[in-house]
């Protein structure tokens, strides 16, 4: 397969709204001789580009977007041995938002079936980073008990909608879901959430009084926040004693500084994690993206892709997200 000199990508160079991204031709990249050279087919859009745009999370510039893809090996290190020209592949990445990535062969990168169909790519690439932090976050972030009241925000997102299944099918506890519209709540209910909270049309006094009396007064176990600033408050005041809060992503902005002593009254705790510190090592990579992987294959958990985009409708695909407009999962298609 000949590889051009150019290539098609979703980039900025400076930090800002949507009008700084770039869709253009840059450089494919050189490899070295550990690396391999991926072509993308399909990438899955995370609410992370968005603070790497912003400035909310730094990074050197010009940045290209993108966390995840699927595609196909087209060229090898000179020293990589677990990978070859032709394999598919599903990964983890910076850069994905591009017709070729470069990676380590060592990195998160997961090996396909030479059989893989495009149907499946797309699914793999709609699937891997968001199905991870649901996965690592339920056993790793709080290890969910049987039984347990869990609190989900954005419960229509992307990461939502995974949670909602892996809490109540997977761990068998009682979701609460939380979010804005009542057609996204009811995705979340049939994802497997049994109560729900409309966070526009509630106040927060009604909030907190919904959810402790859901839970007989108790509070939830744990609170998975990827709101951030805009719920910080409300996890804080419907976790029980002995829960823990789980902030995971700042949707809405960052939580503000957090006094300690807030969390004498409950003894609660808090986790603030990232996917990446719970798949550093290969075998818990591999551990999850098996477990992962059998939960889709058996029926058990569904990725609810809601549109694909090519590859250059990024802004107005990322204007939709930002604007809290879509639910599960955007994948764009990469130009081949
Ligand atoms: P989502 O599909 O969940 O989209 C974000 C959702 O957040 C919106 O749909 C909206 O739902 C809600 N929201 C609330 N307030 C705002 C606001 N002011 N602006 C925009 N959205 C708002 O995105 P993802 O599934 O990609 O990600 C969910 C969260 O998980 C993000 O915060 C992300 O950063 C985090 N994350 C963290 C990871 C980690 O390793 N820590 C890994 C992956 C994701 P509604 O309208 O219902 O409120």
């Amino acid at each position: 397969m000949s590889i051009p000199k150019t290539q098609k990508a979703v980039f900025f160079e400076e930090n800002g709204d949507l009008d700084v991204i770039k869709y253009d031709d840059i450089p494919v990249p050189e490899i070295g001789e550990g690396d391999v050279l991926i072509k993308n087919k399909y990438a899955g859009l995370n609410y992370i580009e968005t603070y790497f745009r912003t400035g909310l999370y730094p990074s050197e510039k010009p940045h290209i977007l993108g966390r995840e893809a699927t595609g196909e090996i087209v060229k090898v290190g000179s020293k990589v041995n677990n990978l070859k020209v032709g394999d598919k592949v599903g990964y983890l990445s910076t850069a994905t938002f591009a017709q070729y990535t470069r990676y380590p062969a060592t990195g998160h990168i997961l090996r396909l079936p030479s059989d893989a169909s495009d149907e499946n790519l797309k699914l793999v690439a709609g699937a891997l980073l968001q199905g991870l932090t649901a996965l690592t976050f339920i056993y790793e972030a709080y290890n969910v008990q049987k039984d347990d009241y869990i609190l989900v925000t954005a419960a229509a997102g992307g990461v939502g909608l995974l949670l909602c299944q892996l809490l109540s099918k997977l761990k068998k506890a009682h979701v609460i879901a939380y979010a804005s519209t009542d057609e996204k709540l009811k995705l979340a209910q049939k994802a497997g959430a049994e109560f729900l909270v409309n966070s526009s049309t509630t106040s927060y006094e009604e909030q907190v009084k919904k959810i402790l009396d859901i839970t007989g007064g108790k509070g939830v176990a744990a609170s998975f926040d990827s709101v951030g600033r805009d719920t910080a408050d409300l996890s804080l005041a419907v976790i029980g004693r002995k829960g823990t809060f789980i902030s995971f992503g700042n949707a809405s902005g960052p939580v503000p500084p957090l006094q300690l002593g807030r969390l004498s009254a409950k003894n609660l705790k808090v986790v603030r994690p990232v996917l990446y510190g719970y798949i550093t090592e290969p075998e818990e990579f591999e551990k999850y993206t098996n477990q992962l992987f059998h939960l889709i294959d058996s029926g058990e958990l569904k990725i609810y892709i809601s549109r694909i985009y090519p590859l250059e409708k990024y802004i107005e695909a990322a204007r939709e997200f930002e604007g809290r407009k879509t639910t599960g999962k955007i994948v764009f298609e990469i130009p081949q």
